[in-house]
């Protein structure tokens, strides 16, 4: 049986965050507990946003926009062709299928999650809506467009790939012509290829021994051809409340705030759902397992990590070890791609080279304020982004600290050529 990473109460300890600023520290900064109850996120409010100034508009208003035109079309074409519904009605759906809200992505919908109750369904909707919200911003889109757009290579690395046994691949994230007229289409053509993945993602809750910094797992299921998404259970039972926070914390002064802590959890659903969607959407594009390529430059093959080192300039993880689901001490955001990502067989994630040679000596971590966090829920929050794009997403870095990494030792074979005359031969 996996065991739980909870123990009941006390089962976070601090980690080096927390250490150095203390938990009192911290919270009296605005990191830990704060007024959560005036979020005021109504995304009905982003379908005002019909004309979007001749840019392509963001994936969930396109998918409205796309279905409104195309029903209202069929409408007026009634009586005119023989059969004047079906086809535009059925290329309506291609965007919203009945019964589905447009602010959800069609990925995430819920009919792709398996085992869901409506109770349950109700306890992750504001995650499945922040996710949708990040999967449709325009400006994700050159993560996503360098995937599937063919920006992937073969890695020349032969040393690299025969310690492996594996040809690894490499890719690089691609512009997209965001403006109308002549390419905007390609924007279009990228958000509906996301939207085409609707019936070749499933997800689920599940019981899962997971690493620290892991709260999830994607794998293919070659039957079906589907990527599978198993998401930890402990944000379910955190969620619904059938765990609490202070299941995990430990006690002190004044102590954690219950709604302060289910915010960040929800937004630690979220990035999880973000993550796993790029390990899922590449699966989806092989058609069957392949190991994650690196983005050119980068030393560790992770795309998620990768996106959401795109949208936030690091990883958002819980502070206190272990890192878990309920968050107890607040956020904290760490520097990737970074040293502290060890070889892991079973994810088959693979650091290229030793981190100095990237000159990632040093990693850093800075806490991620409440204000932040709260701000994800708010109309103005994604406004901004609109306005400004990915800079206004990242959290801010007003206190923090450095520090050097241990160097990994790492066994690799040295790629036999005329510049290593050192080089041994077995006889
Ligand atoms: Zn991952």
């Amino acid at each position: 049986m996996p065991q739980p990473k909870k123990d009941g109460a006390n089962a976070v300890d601090h980690d080096h965050v927390s250490k150095s600023f203390t938990l009192k520290g911290l919270n009296d900064s605005g990191y830990i507990n704060a007024d959560v109850s005036q979020l005021d996120l109504d995304y009905t409010d982003f379908a005002q946003d019909t004309k979007a100034n001749g840019k392509v508009r963001a994936g969930g208003i396109l998918r409205k926009s796309k279905r409104d035109d195309l029903t209202t079309r069929a409408r007026k074409d009634k009586g005119e062709y023989d059969d004047p519904d079906s086809k535009l009605l059925e290329e309506a759906q291609i965007w919203v299928e009945d019964g589905e809200v447009w602010y959800i992505h069609p990925v995430l919908q819920r009919d792709h999650w398996n085992h869901m109750s409506n109770d349950d369904w109700n306890s992750i909707r504001p995650s499945i809506e922040l996710a949708s919200r990040i999967l449709d911003m325009v400006e994700i889109l050159p993560f996503f467009y360098g995937l599937i757009a063919g920006s992937v290579y073969d890695l020349k690395d032969s040393a690299h790939n025969q310690a492996h046994n594996i040809i690894f691949q490499e890719w690089e994230m691609k512009e997209v012509p965001t403006v109308l007229r002549a390419v905007g289409q390609e924007a279009e053509s990228v958000f509906l290829y996301m939207v085409g993945l609707r019936g070749s993602v499933e997800w689920e809750f599940s019981h899962i021994a997971l690493s620290d910094r892991r709260f999830a797992q994607t794998g293919w299921l070659s039957k079906s051809k589907k990527a599978l998404v198993e998401i930890n259970e402990d944000f379910l039972d955190i969620l619904s409340g059938r765990q609490q926070v202070h299941d995990y914390s430990m006690s002190w002064e004044p102590g954690t705030d219950v709604e302060s802590a289910r915010l960040r959890t929800q937004v630690a659903l979220a990035i999880t759902i973000v993550h796993e969607f790029a390990h899922a959407i590449w699966f989806c594009i092989n058609k069957k397992y392949k190991v994650d390529p690196y983005l050119r430059g980068h030393f560790i093959n992770e795309l998620g990590f990768e996106l959401e080192h795109m949208l936030f300039s690091g990883l958002i993880m819980p502070i206190g070890t272990p890192a878990v689901e309920a968050a107890p001490y607040g956020f904290k955001i760490d520097r990737f791609p970074e040293a502290g990502i060890r070889d892991d067989e079973e994810t088959r994630v693979f650091s290229r080279e030793p981190p100095s040679d990237s000159g990632c000596k040093t990693g850093w971590s800075h806490p991620v304020s409440m204000k932040w966090v709260s701000s994800l829920f708010t109309v103005d929050k994604w406004e901004e982004v609109a306005r400004l794009g990915l800079s206004a997403l990242k959290p801010q870095r007003k206190t923090g600290f450095s520090h050097d990494y241990r160097i990994r030792k790492k066994k690799r074979p040295r790629s036999p050529s005329p510049t290593s005359p050192s080089k041994k031969v077995k006889i």
